[in-house]
């Protein structure tokens, strides 16, 4: 038999765009299970999508490119989709809408679906007008569409594989740099010794990672600096660069200080910071503040407002929740997700180079190129 449409991976993406197909399909799977990322996100409620989707909360070498396939599926389009299924979900803080129970979502997504399971792709060849997928041990499948929904690479305890990005080097096409992404970072030992004492402090900073700044909460730990603040700024931090804390974001502090030169510095600042925080600055900073210089004023001003780190490393893809980085996006088509110079091949979900923040942007992501793909793979037509 001739599919009309194969997928590779039965995840977020490949699941989706398989029930929105109309043609014949097969999806073919690596693991024992479908969607086992879906099942484990948000520790089991699942933060499907977010209210406040759109491109600025994407990394991609190319910031527009997601921006077709996002207003072609909202988030209403998800939350009409999963309701219309009986799934109910919440609204949390930051537009984050979660479902209740990931599994009836998985449930429902691959209910109807054909799936091969324990099948992991690692050829394809092209004959003529048909795509050969080759299975070691068992009958070859072929297809008029390819859909490549291989996800990344975090947590290989999950069963994943390169083979998206193989394939589309088989195609000529470009991988951007993969690098672990929403994942803890590791900092230098005397960032390390600097915290120690500190840890279980948690406090609200701004942080400024590249061109980004990120409001959110920081937790000093044993091994340096945690929290959803340092999470979310692991998307765009690039190796070996800094990155930048306010401890006291909001707070003109100099006019602080011109305001209260009669009172002591560990006071003041236990006005803004937890005590244990506003020691450690202060006692760096000995001179009472009536008699601080205009030298020693701008450094702790400095030191307050811009405090400088560079993280080591990453605590790689076991830790981390996507991997970003992947199929170069001016290859594929914005609106279809089609090879532009190969059609009837797709990409969609993770394995493209389109990465999100924390809150449900990975998965409306995997949502919304699957809706791309499908769409185009119907002729127009769910
Ligand atoms: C712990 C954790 C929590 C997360 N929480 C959230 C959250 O709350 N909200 C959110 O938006 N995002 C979350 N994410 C990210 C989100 O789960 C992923 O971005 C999303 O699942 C990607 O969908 P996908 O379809 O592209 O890939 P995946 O869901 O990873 O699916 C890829 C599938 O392809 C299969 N596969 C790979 N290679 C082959 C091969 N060669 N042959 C056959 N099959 C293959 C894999 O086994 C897998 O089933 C979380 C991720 C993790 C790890």
């Amino acid at each position: 038999m001739i599919f009309d449409t194969a997928i590779i991976g039965a995840g977020a993406s490949g699941l989706l765009c398989a029930k929105l197909l109309k043609g014949s399909c097969i999806v073919l799977e690596m693991t024992n299970r479908p969607a086992r990322k879906v099942l484990i996100s948000g520790g089991g409620r699942c933060n499907f999508t977010n209210k406040n989707i759109s491109s600025e909360h994407y990394y991609s070498r190319n910031e527009h490119f997601c921006k077709s396939a996002l207003a072609q599926f909202s988030w209403q389009n998800v939350v009409e989709l999963f309701s219309a299924a009986g799934i109910a979900h919440e609204e949390c803080e930051g537009g984050k809408l979660f479902s209740f129970d990931a599994r009836n979502m998985v449930d429902y997504l691959s209910s109807e679906t054909k799936i091969a399971f324990e099948i992991e792709v690692n050829r394809i060849e092209r004959d003529g007008e048909i795509w050969v997928i080759h299975c070691p041990k068992k009958a070859n499948f072929c297809c008029r569409n390819l859909v490549i929904a291989t996800g990344g690479l975090s947590l290989p305890e999950l069963g994943v594989s390169d083979f998206g990005y193989r394939f589309a080097q088989q195609l000529n096409l470009e991988i951007e740099p993969l690098a672990p992404a929403l994942v803890r970072l590791d900092f230098p030992k005397e960032i390390q010794k600097k915290f120690k004492e500190l840890a279980g402090i948690s406090l609200a900073v701004s942080l400024a990672v590249g061109t980004r700044t990120i409001r959110d909460d920081v937790l000093l730990t044993h091994y340096g600096l945690s929290g959803p603040a340092l999470l979310a700024a692991s998307l765009w931090w690039q190796e070996n660069k800094p990155m930048e804390i306010n401890w006291i974001p909001g707070i003109d502090l100099r006019k602080v200080i011109e305001s209260n030169r009669n009172r002591k510095l560990r006071t003041l600042l236990g006005n803004f910071l937890p005590r244990r925080l506003a020691e450690i600055f202060a006692e760096d900073q000995p001179t009472a503040l009536g008699n601080m210089n205009k030298t020693e004023e701008n450094n702790l001003i400095h030191r307050l407002t811009k405090f400088t780190f560079i993280p080591e490393n990453t605590a790689g893809y076991s830790r981390a929740e996507v991997t970003r980085g992947g199929v170069a996006v001016r290859f594929l088509s914005s609106k279809t997700m089609e090879v532009k110079s190969c059609p009837s091949v797709y990409f969609i979900g993770e394995v493209v180079d389109v990465t999100g923040e924390l809150g449900g942007y990975n998965l409306h992501w995997a949502w919304a190129s699957a809706a791309a793909a499908a769409h185009a793979i119907n002729g127009g037509y769910f």
